[in-house]
């Protein structure tokens, strides 16, 4: 891009993406810059509100738009162990899209980019950083950014956009003051698998024991947002998994069956001693069971039979056991099961790649 026209937009995030198209639209020529080489991220907003649905329609791309594998969310329940309100009824709106619509934002980003490439006069870099700010005579004239291979390229615009997130390095490099708010909450996403029978709907804002989790619908699985205090987070990691399993539970009892999903060494750690002293607390008395069982086979079944080298035959207490049919079954379903098998659910799978 030549000195003097056009613009160069820093971040291909939703903001930069729309913005790109509008412009791309008007005939400006745009350039976006993207660090990331795509646009998948996990966990990021996957709401599409009326207003941009409104946007996107008044340039035509509401239709495909609408294309996208989507959910739609027409009111927001608010669900508490007493009652349910039906808090914000978007449904009532007057507008052509009376609700927030649920896609991966992904998927949207792919869209506008499709949208946008339309135009010849706009482009899109991705694995492109921006590192720096081009000045002269104190003025923004453009960026440098690095490609993958670490080289440098100066892009050079009438304006330059930072459209680089929350945490803005160009908003820094041009000595923008962030505002900073002291929201009085952090948010812990979870994610949980899907199952057959889950309602559409049940995604909401559940509270009780003073506890918060909002649950959305993303399409192969449920994203939660478990709200606690400002700085709990080390708190909550101190009363360990297993305590966060029990609230989840009890705030959203239709979740409590797949509460094990929260796995930290899927989700890449840290694993630490504790969450392993977890697995050992659950798995260690079946274990030390199963293994009294063997032992006592082993010492007066067997072993008796080998040292007085007699002819195996079951103890009475035990032949009496395998002639009675209700309680027959029980040895077999000991060496079979164990004394508490643990159920495998076919929604924790992760698909293969
Ligand atoms: C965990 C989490 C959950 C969220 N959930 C929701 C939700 O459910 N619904 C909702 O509506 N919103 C949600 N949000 C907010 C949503 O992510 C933001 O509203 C939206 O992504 C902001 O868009 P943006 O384009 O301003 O910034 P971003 O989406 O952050 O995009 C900025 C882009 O700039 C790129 N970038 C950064 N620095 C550089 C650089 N130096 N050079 C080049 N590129 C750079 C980044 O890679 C990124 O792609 C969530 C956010 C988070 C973090």
């Amino acid at each position: 891009m030549s000195g003097g026209a056009g613009c160069v937009i820093v971040g291909g995030g939703p903001a930069g993406m729309v913005l790109g198209l509008l412009l791309a639209r008007r005939g400006v020529r745009v350039q976006v810059l993207e660090r990331h080489a795509d646009f998948e991220r996990d966990f990021r907003g996957d709401t599409i509100h009326p207003s941009t649905m409104e946007m996107l329609d008044r340039i035509g791309a509401a239709e495909q738009l609408h294309q996208l594998r989507h959910g739609k969310l027409r009111a927001m329940r608010f669900v508490t162990p007493q009652k349910t309100w039906r808090l914000v009824q978007l449904d009532h709106l007057k507008t052509r899209f009376p609700y927030i619509m649920i896609a991966p934002q992904a998927r949207f980003l792919e869209f506008l980019h499709e949208r946008a490439r339309r135009y010849a006069h706009f482009s899109l870099v991705f694995d492109a950083s921006v590192q720096e700010l081009i000045e002269e005579d104190g003025v923004v004239k453009g960026v440098r950014y690095e490609d993958a291979q670490g080289q440098r390229h100066d892009v050079r615009a009438t304006l330059t956009v930072a459209a680089d997130g929350r945490s803005s390095r160009l908003g820094r490099l041009a000595g923008l003051e962030p505002v900073p708010q002291a929201p009085e909450m952090d948010v812990l996403w979870l994610r949980f698998p899907k199952k057959i029978g889950d309602l559409p709907d049940e995604g909401a804002l559940y509270s009780g024991d003073g506890k918060f989790m909002v649950v959305f619908d993303r399409e192969k699985e449920w994203q939660a947002g478990y709200v606690i205090a400002k700085g709990g987070y080390k708190r909550l990691r101190e009363e360990g998994i297993a305590q966060l399993q029990r609230h989840v539970a009890r705030l959203v009892p239709w979740l409590a069956d797949r509460v094990g999903a929260l796995d930290k060494l899927r989700a890449g750690g840290p694993i630490e001693e504790a969450d392993l002293a977890e697995v050992q607390r659950r798995r260690e008395p079946v274990v030390a069971q199963i293994q009294r069982v063997q032992a006592a086979i082993q010492h007066r079944v067997v072993g008796e039979s080998l040292q007085h080298q007699r002819p195996f035959a079951p103890p009475l207490p035990i032949r009496l056991l395998l002639a009675t049919p209700f309680l027959r079954d029980i040895p077999a379903r000991m060496v079979a099961f164990g004394p508490h098998p643990y159920r495998l659910e076919r929604a924790d799978e992760h698909p293969p790649a």
